[in-house]
């Protein structure tokens, strides 16, 4: 096949953000991680549902809530532990145990802006976990969580990006014109960071959190030998028609408009691979080099060699996925939110071209840094201070009242995309244009019947016969239009699985 013409319109990008939070205890004896992963999970249940219903294998509330030494079983089998603790939300939501820490797994949603609701959701209900199990716990202690991405003692975890791919799309032509983009669009989507890790050259401060720790350019792993682009293939709908593709290289953002702008360009950029509209090469001769010069090069004035020999600026390189996007678009009629994203995205290099601080409301790593330097000046520290970290570590306190992000956000210091009423809504409703419509509606009305939720599956106990299993291999399907009124009109989820089927 020498062309091969797309002539179906891409397919609608379905997208999701996963978060793993960091949690740490003050004041107390400390506990095992997994058992305060647990914790939080089990008192958010105990918030939504006012019943206590504990995942151990006693149902005690007491004894895994109120003692700090683990039982022997849970310690000794973490990997099982952990399988336990895995609830599914009225939101649509994941939020689950994930190797010591928890992990909130947003619903499926169509468009950045939403993302940024359901992912600012999770924050949310992270604090009001926190909140719930210190009162659980009840011995004055306090049990903070951290929207970042690394513990400073080596580890890192991690906020993944999902994107509904068609599976038509080669893989390698979303490998050479995707890892450009990867790499480099970190100078608008970083987290910022104090200092280097995993063997990274010494640095005062970097643009990400992430990009130290990333070794290899394509590969499976997502906690070892971190890759670029993550091949992992399980697209938790029809793998014939898609792939879900899993992008691991990301930071965890607690600017809404960071945020925005991540999803946002990633989505168009994808859409650009699946149409085979990118014809030019930005392939750079050492990726895995690269994210680590960008990222602690905050002058963002570095040149990368590119393999075809030519240089450029991590700057000049997203500009150039600007322009073909902008040519993309120009093609046909694009959505206003996609016309948004376009505007931001070209404001944003324009300004980290002139004086990145000019992002100072906008982009977390120029957020914090200048954070983090106004409180420099006032106390005449140094980048090393110990107290420097702190405040690094403080901007991503999820605590409306203490954390840094928070704060400027009271303050009306930061841009926002979404609306607190927005944020709290999606914490128990889910969005309408999904399958998680039905899944959290389904969880709102039926619960009692429902024996287990998986992304693209849900298992029904009526109170006869036998188990129902309800498919849901169509990401787009299972939306408000689709089953809004068959939901609304039956009353059991008997009339809903007979209402489906006819
Ligand atoms: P792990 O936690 O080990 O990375 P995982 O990648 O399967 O496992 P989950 O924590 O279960 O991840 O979260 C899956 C995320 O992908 C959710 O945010 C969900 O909304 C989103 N998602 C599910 N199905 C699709 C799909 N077909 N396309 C795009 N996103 C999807
Ligand atoms: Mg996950
Ligand atoms: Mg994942």
């Amino acid at each position: 096949v020498l062309y091969q013409y797309r002539v179906d319109m891409a397919i609608v990008k379905v997208m999701g953000i996963e978060t793993e939070y960091g949690i740490t205890i003050r004041d107390g004896i400390g506990f095992d991680p997994i058992i305060g992963c647990s914790l939080l999970i089990n008192s958010y249940q105990v918030l939504e549902t006012g019943k206590v219903k504990w995942d151990y294998e006693e149902e005690d509330p007491t004894r895994d809530a109120r003692e700090s030494v683990p039982p022997r079983k849970l310690r000794e089998q973490p990997g099982e532990t952990t399988q336990f603790i895995n609830r599914i939300l009225t939101n649509g939501a994941r939020y689950y145990v994930d190797h010591a820490h928890p992990e909130y797994s947003s619903p499926e949603c169509t468009n950045p802006r939403d993302l940024v609701i359901y992912d600012k959701a999770g924050e949310r209900i992270l604090d009001l976990s926190r909140q719930k199990a210190e009162i659980i716990r009840g011995r004055g202690e306090r049990i903070i969580v951290y929207k970042n991405n690394t513990d400073s003692k080596g580890n890192s975890y991690g906020c993944h990006e999902n994107y509904l791919l068609d599976r038509k799309t080669p893989f390698p032509s979303i490998i050479r014109d995707l890892m450009p983009f990867l790499v480099t669009r970190q100078i608008y989507t970083g987290a910022g960071k104090v200092g280097a890790e995993n063997g990274a050259e010494p640095v005062s401060y970097q643009i990400s959190q992430r990009s130290d720790f990333v070794e290899k350019e394509v590969g499976l792993e997502t906690m070892l030998q971190r890759p670029i682009i993550n091949t992992r293939d399980e697209p938790h709908a029809d793998a014939e028609k898609y792939r879900r593709l899993h992008v691991i290289v990301g930071d965890s953002n607690m600017s809404e408009y960071t945020t925005y702008l991540k999803v946002g360009t990633t989505a168009l950029v994808l859409e650009m691979i699946e149409d085979n509209f990118i014809h030019q090469d930005f392939s750079l001769r050492s990726p895995v080099q690269a994210i680590r010069e960008i990222s602690h090069d905050p002058s963002l004035k570095r040149k990368l060699r590119l393999e075809d020999g030519r240089q450029a600026t991590a700057i000049e390189i997203q500009r150039q996925y600007l322009e073909l996007a902008l040519g993309y678009l120009d093609r046909r009629d694009p959505d206003p939110l996609v016309k948004d994203v376009l505007a931001k995205w070209a404001y944003v290099l324009e300004k980290l071209e002139e004086e990145p601080r000019q992002l100072k409301q906008e982009i977390d790593w120029v957020i914090k840094r200048e954070l983090i330097e106004a409180y420099m000046a006032r106390h005449h520290l140094f980048w090393e201070d110990p107290r420097i970290s702190l405040i690094d570590l403080q901007y991503h306190d999820v605590r409306p009242s203490k954390g840094l992000y928070y704060l400027l956000e009271e303050e009306e210091k930061v841009e926002r995309i979404v609306s607190d009423d927005e944020i709290e809504e999606a914490m128990v409703n889910p969005p309408c244009d999904t399958r998680a419509y039905f899944r959290g509606r389904c969880l709102q009305k039926y619960a009692h019947n429902i024996s287990a939720v998986n992304w693209d599956s849900m298992i029904f106990d009526l109170d006869h016969g036998p188990l129902k299993k309800v498919m849901m291999m169509e990401p787009t399907k299972g939306t408000e239009t689709d089953v809004g009124r068959i939901i609304d009109s039956s009353p059991t989820a008997a009339d809903l699985l007979e209402a489906l089927q006819s």
